[in-house]
């Protein structure tokens, strides 16, 4: 290292974090005498508009001070690469940061060598929580020559900075700069206040941060063509955990595995039965969920100790691009508090999971608007859940190879032993699912009587009626479709039942879909919502 004398006027690349701890350091150096010249280069920060909003803070600084700046071309893969690849799970201020400083204070020694700085330095050391002697050992290792070692938190450094960026008004960032310490600092600050989720778009930056939270353990509600997943990494225990909590799901309902492809699938899954590579072949990507023996990666939690796993390939083109960013199999059950209504728009898990969650992504409403098929693929193909793919299309892909019949649905079989074994868990419970507050009950052929309403009713058609019947005043109509196209009914039935329970009806009457194809998958939803 060069020692600054005090004769000698020097030209002094400072690199800088953000706005607010640039102040005292530009302050100090230039009165010193020297000429300073900022350097933002950040490929750590994520998401970009973070990039972007502490970049204007800067641009405001150096304006205050006429100091100028050269700003880098941020490339985040590549620091994910470099840096943080295998070094995820490190808490802030781990093993990570220091790699993160050698990254930048390498580019800062290449930049001063380029342009013919006589020093370069880093504005970290004026934070608190950085560690001066750690940035001084990676500067003077990155280029011993130029560095400068400048401990700038000296002489209560670091309260001047925030006094000149406080009169400044400059933006004031709440985490260091990554996802990995934005997830950090998203569960201290969850623990202390509760706050909404944020709304990330399909944007690639927005894409890359919801897949980097998500490897690294975080949970993210994510959009496919069902309805809104509560997503986390299947191979991390703790992540997992969190969905049960953050939905208050009991841990006997095992969750459904998301995979990009098919040897994504392998990874979790037995997939040599001859009737896998039929159905996948047919449906997926798709809303088909296959039940298949397990491997040992997968944690007892996701399965709730069975021996299978329950896997699905989404065609979403959002859920695609977040699977292939995380790198990781994705457990995401319905994006809503157990029992209630599954959600079909991102506005839908904002109002009942926003305060218990970090980030959604919003990728419109959904096309399919109930769950998957559940298929257990075994000797024969057993269906444990309806769903749009019927019973029809199953046979058709399957041939006359395999058989396949309906049978019951993992909870309800618990929720029958658990009647026999004296009730650990209340059986009605289980059974009733997909339910809004308001009491629902169904009808099918003729119109019910209103005259035992109670409250706000809402009577719900299949399809617009002909001639609407005399209403009292209470009551009001609704309907799922034009004309009864099961795929449109299907679509709707959720958002209705949301928006009439936040309308404040207390009493819906829903007439029953055709008992057939995707009207038997919506049957199966309404009865839920009605069983008490
Ligand atoms: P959800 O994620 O809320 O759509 O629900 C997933 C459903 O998949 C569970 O309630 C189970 O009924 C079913 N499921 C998941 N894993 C298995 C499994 N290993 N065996 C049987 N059913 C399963
Ligand atoms: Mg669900």
């Amino acid at each position: 290292m060069r020692l600054l004398n005090q004769n000698f006027m020097a030209r002094i690349l400072l690199h800088t974090c953000c706005g607010i701890c640039a102040g005292h350091c530009v302050s100090l150096l230039q009165s010193q005498g020297h000429e300073v010249v900022l350097f933002y280069s950040n490929a750590n920060i994520a998401p970009a508009s973070e990039f972007e909003r502490r970049l204007k803070a800067v641009d405001t600084l150096c304006a205050h001070f006429g100091v100028p700046v050269i700003v880098d071309t941020p490339n985040h893969r590549e620091w994910l690469e470099r840096v943080a690849r295998g070094f995820e799970r490190e808490p802030e201020r781990g093993a990570r940061c220091p790699r993160c400083f050698r990254y930048s204070l390498e580019r800062a020694a290449r930049t001063a060598r380029e342009r013919d700085f006589d020093f370069f330095t880093t504005t970290l050391s004026v934070s608190p929580h950085k560690p001066s002697k750690t940035i001084f050992e990676i500067g003077k290792s990155v280029d011993a020559e130029r560095f400068l070692e400048v401990d700038f938190k000296k002489q209560d450094g670091f309260k001047k900075t925030n006094t000149i960026s406080r009169s400044l008004d400059l933006y004031r960032q709440s985490y260091c700069g990554c996802e990995f310490s934005l997830r950090d600092a998203l569960a201290q600050r969850r623990t202390a206040t509760p706050k909404t989720a944020e709304m990330l778009s399909d944007r690639p930056e927005d894409i890359a941060l919801a897949g980097s939270l998500l490897r690294a353990g975080g949970l993210v509600a994510i959009p496919t063509e069902t309805v809104y997943g509560l997503a986390a990494n299947a191979f991390d225990e703790n992540a997992v955990r969190s969905i049960f909590s953050a939905k208050g799901r009991p841990f006997i309902d095992p969750l459904i595995v998301h995979v990009h492809s098919l040897e994504q699938a392998e990874t979790l899954a037995d997939t040599a039965h001859p009737a896998v590579e039929k159905l996948a072949k047919a449906f997926w990507p798709g809303p088909l969920t296959l039940v298949l023996p397990k491997k040992a990666t997968v944690p007892d939690i996701v399965t709730a100790g069975e021996p299978t796993v329950a896997v699905r390939m989404p065609v979403h083109p959002v859920a695609r691009k977040i699977l292939r960013a995380a790198e990781v199999p994705l457990a995401a059950p319905s994006a809503n508090p157990f029992g209630y209504v599954s959600p079909t728009t991102a506005q839908h898990v904002l109002q009942s999971l926003g305060e218990r969650l970090d980030y959604i992504v919003d990728g419109g409403a959904c096309d399919c608007g109930i769950e998957s098929t559940i298929v257990l693929v075994g000797e024969t193909v057993r269906i444990l859940r309806l769903g749009i793919i019927t019973r029809e299309d199953l046979e058709k892909a399957l041939g006359t190879e395999f058989s396949v019949e309906i049978g019951k649905g993992l909870l309800e079989k618990k929720a029958e032993e658990a009647e026999m074994q004296t009730a650990q868990i209340a059986p009605g419970m289980l059974k009733k699912h997909y339910s809004p507050r308001a009491k629902v009950e169904l009808w099918e052929n003729a119109i019910p009587n209103l005259e035992d309403a109670t409250g706000k009713t809402a009577l719900v058609f299949q399809k617009r009626p002909g001639s609407l019947p005399a209403l009292s005043e209470n009551a009001t109509a609704f309907w799922l479709s034009e004309d009864g196209d099961q795929a449109t009914v299907a679509r709707s039935v959720f958002a209705l039942l949301r928006r009439l329970d936040d309308a404040g009806f207390s009493d819906i009457r829903i007439e029953r879909s055709p008992n057939d194809g995707i009207g038997a998958a919506v049957n199966d939803r309404l009865s839920r919502a009605a069983a008490r």
